[in-house]
C-alpha cells in the first residue's frame, strides 16, 4: 500500500499445542532443533525481529511451559515475549492466547510454532492487507490437481484450480475483528479449521496475499531436513548482505579512590575503606559500559548525554545512566548483542562481587546474564590502579540492528 507511514503495533499470538505424534519423536515438534537451535526459538526470533511487533504470546500445553520459558531465556528479545496455558484444542488455546494481548494493539497475527522460516517481507503483506481489509492470509496457488470425493471414494466435481489455495500462517486480523469472531464462535460451540476460518463464519471477508514456498510447517522427519537447507541457504545470502548489521563500541574511564565515599562497581556497594570520585556514583565500570553501547552506534559518549555540569545528574547511580542509554540506542534501531568489561584495580578483591554485577548490568540493559561478561586485573602494582590511586574499567559492545533491510 503506497504512503502508509502508520506502524502497525501488532500482537503475535504463536500456536504451540503440537504433540508430534506424526514425528514419531518423544519431544514435541516446537522443540526439535534446526540448525543448532530449537524450532520454537527461531520462529520466535523471527517474528521479533519485526519493529511492528510489540509483544509475543506463545499458548502451549501447560505441562511445556517450563521448557518453553528455558528455550526462550538463551535469546534476549526487544519485547514482552510470554506462555500461556493453552486450551483443548487450537481455537481454544489461540483465544487464551488473544486474552492476553495489549490492549493497544492494531492487529493480531496467528503464527504456528512449527513455521520457522517466516520471511519478513510475507509477512508485512499479510499485516498491511489485514490493516486494509481488516483480515489477510497468506496462500500458495495450488499446484496440483485438488480433488474432492465422496465419503465412498467417488470423485466429485473438480474446483477450479484457480480459486484453489495452501493457507499458511501467520494470519493477522484487526484486533477488534479477531476478538469479537473468536467469542462469537466460543458462544455458538464453532469450531474452525483456523482463524481466517472462523473469522469469515462470523461474517468478515478475509483476503488471500501470496505466501511463500520456504514458510514451510515441520510435520514430518523430512521438514526438518528441508528447513536446515533453507536455513543455511539464507544465512548464506545473509552473511553476503549483512556486512553492515554489526557495530562494536569501546569505552574506557577512570576515577581517583578517596576516602568518604562508598565503592560502587556495576552497580554493587563494595565493602572498603574508600570510593570513587565523581559527580554520579562514580561506577567506572557503568561508565565504560554506557560508552562502549554509545561508541556503537556512533552517539558520542557519556559526558555529552550526561553532563557533569548537570545538577540532576549529581549522585545518580550510573545503573540508570546505562538504562537511559540502552533506551537511547534503542530509539536508533540498535539492539544490544552482548557487553564484555574489565576492571583494573588493585583492592579490593572484586570476584565475589562480579555475579551481582553482571546481574545488575544485563538487568539494566535488558540483555541475558550470559550475555554480560564481567572480568578484573590487577595491574601488578604497576600504573595508578597498582598503586591504589584509583580504579579503571575497559568495555566492548556489540550492537546490532534490529531489522535487516
Ligand atoms: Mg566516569
Amino acid at each position: 500500500m503506497a504512503g502508509r507511514e502508520k506502524k502497525l503495533m501488532t500482537v503475535a499470538v504463536i500456536a504451540a499445542g503440537g504433540t508430534g505424534t506424526r514425528m514419531s519423536s518423544a519431544v514435541p515438534k516446537q522443540f526439535l532443533v534446526l540448525a543448532g537451535k530449537p524450532i520454537l526459538l527461531h520462529t520466535v526470533s523471527g517474528i521479533a525481529a519485526l519493529e511492528e511487533i510489540i509483544q509475543i504470546v506463545i499458548a502451549l500445553p501447560v505441562e511445556h511451559i517450563p521448557e518453553a520459558q528455558s528455550i526462550l531465556q538463551r535469546q534476549s528479545f526487544p519485547i514482552d515475549v510470554q506462555c500461556v496455558p493453552g486450551g483443548s484444542s487450537r481455537q481454544e488455546s489461540v483465544s487464551l492466547g488473544v486474552a492476553q494481548a495489549r490492549p493497544d494493539a492494531d492487529i493480531i497475527m496467528v503464527h504456528d510454532a512449527v513455521r520457522p522460516i517466516c520471511d519478513r517481507d510475507m509477512i508485512r503483506r499479510v499485516l498491511n492487507a489485514a490493516w486494509e481489509h481488516g483480515a489477510a492470509v497468506p496462500g500458495l496457488p495450488a499446484t496440483e490437481t485438488i480433488q474432492r470425493a465422496s465419503s465412498s471414494g467417488h470423485v466429485l466435481p473438480t474446483p477450479p484450480r484457480e480459486e484453489l489455495y495452501a493457507i499458511q500462517t501467520p494470519q493477522a486480523f484487526h484486533a477488534g475483528v479477531l476478538r469479537s469472531a473468536l467469542k462469537q464462535a466460543e458462544e455458538a460451540g464453532f469450531l474452525g479449521t483456523d482463524e481466517s476460518s472462523v473469522v469469515r463464519w462470523a461474517g468478515h471477508p478475509v483476503m488471500v496475499v501470496p505466501g511463500s514456498q520456504d514458510n514451510i510447517k515441520i510435520t514430518r522427519p523430512l521438514d526438518l531436513e528441508l528447513a536446515e537447507l533453507l536455513i543455511s541457504k539464507r544465512s548464506e545470502e545473509g552473511n553476503r548482505a549483512g556486512m553492515n548489521e554489526s557495530r562494536i563500541g569501546q569505552g574506557i574511564d577512570y576515577h581517583r579512590l578517596v576516602e568518604g565515599r562508598k565503592l560502587i562497581l556495576g552497580g554493587v556497594e563494595i565493602p572498603f575503606e574508600k570510593g570513587l570520585e565523581g559527580h554520579s556514583d562514580a561506577d567506572v565500570l557503568a561508565h565504560a559500559v554506557c560508552d562502549a553501547l554509545l561508541g556503537a552506534a556512533a552517539m558520542g559518549d557519556i559526558g555529552r548525554h550526561f553532563p557533569d555540569t548537570d545538577p540532576s545528574n549529581r549522585g545518580r547511580s550510573s545503573l540508570e545512566f546505562l538504562r537511559e542509554v540502552r533506551s537511547k540506542v534503542e530509539s536508533e534501531g540498535w539492539t544490544l548483542r552482548n557487553v564484555d568489561a574489565t576492571l583494573l584495580v588493585q583492592r579490593p578483591r572484586i570476584a565475589p562481587h562480579v555475579l551481582a554485577m553482571k546481574q545488575n548490568i544485563a538487568q539494566s540493559l535488558g540483555i541475558a546474564i550470559s550475555d554480560v561478561n564481567i572480568k578484573a586485573t590487577t595491574t601488578e602494582g604497576m600504573n595508578a590502579e597498582g598503586r591504589g590511586e584509583g580504579i579503571s574499567a575497559q568495555a566492548v559492545a556489540l550492537l546490532v540492528k534490529r531489522e535487516i533491510k
